[in-house]
Formats: C-alpha cells, sequence, structure tokens
C-alpha cells in the first residue's frame, strides 16, 4: 500500500454556519463547496489547502458518527485521509496483515471518492481513512 499524499483533515464541529466563518475569516481560506453525505449522516464543507483539503463535517443525526463523536470528546479533529491509488488492493493488504478495520470494503464519501477506515485501535487512536479519488 502506497499513501500518495495527506488527502485531507476532517474536523468535527457543532455548527457549519459557525465554523465557516472562523476558517473563511480568520483563517482567510474558502470554502469550496457543501455537501450532505447521507450514508454517514452528515453535511462536509472542503476548503482546499494547497495539495490537501480541511474537511469540516457537521453531524445531521446524533445517532451518526460525528455527532456521537461530538456528544463523547466534543468538536475537534476527527480523523486524517491519505490518499491511495487502488483502495481495493490497499484494504486487501490491511486485511493480510491482520489490521483492524472498520470498513472491510469500500464506501462512497464526499466528493464522490471511495473511502474505508482503519479502526482507531489499530493505529494507536488515530482514526485514519484512506481515499481514492479519480
Ligand atoms: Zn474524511
Amino acid at each position: 500500500m502506497k499513501l500518495e499524499k495527506l488527502d485531507h483533515i476532517g474536523i468535527a464541529v457543532e455548527s457549519l454556519d459557525t465554523s465557516l466563518p472562523i476558517w473563511e475569516g480568520v483563517l482567510g481560506l474558502p470554502c469550496h463547496g457543501t455537501e450532505e453525505v447521507a450514508e454517514q449522516k452528515v453535511r462536509t464543507s472542503f476548503f482546499p489547502v494547497g495539495d490537501s483539503e480541511v474537511e469540516l463535517l457537521e453531524s445531521t443525526d446524533p445517532e451518526g458518527p460525528i455527532g456521537k463523536f461530538i456528544a463523547n470528546k466534543g468538536q475537534g479533529v476527527h480523523h486524517l485521509a491519505f490518499r491511495v491509488d487502488d483502495i481495493d488492493a490497499a484494504l486487501a493488504e490491511l486485511k493480510a496483515k491482520g489490521v483492524r478495520l472498520i470498513d472491510e470494503k469500500p464506501r462512497y464519501g464526499a466528493g464522490g471518492a471511495r473511502i474505508a477506515f482503519i479502526h482507531p485501535k489499530a493505529t494507536g487512536g488515530v482514526l485514519i481513512e484512506i481515499s481514492e479519488r479519480r
């Protein structure tokens, strides 16, 4: 498995309406779009930074993954996402190594990417997403 780059940093926020002006105003990063990912029960806004992006995640359902994260830990960094060229091969390699995964199969994320999460218990507490985007 070859990680090509840090694709994005996912940050859990209580409200995009509150957080958007912070990233646009305080940090001067223009938002390049907001999208609802129903499967993940989130609305996401993307802020490109050089070759990577910041992804703000607002929960649309308290029982969704971001809703639960914020209830337990509050707002903050949620995951790091690395770009891979072939997510099927990457998942097969991780499975062969016995790495604990949240997603055995890729699912669809924002921007039409195919994504999968590695369990934070396998990575010392950091939630890692791998992402294939064409
Ligand atoms: Zn992500």
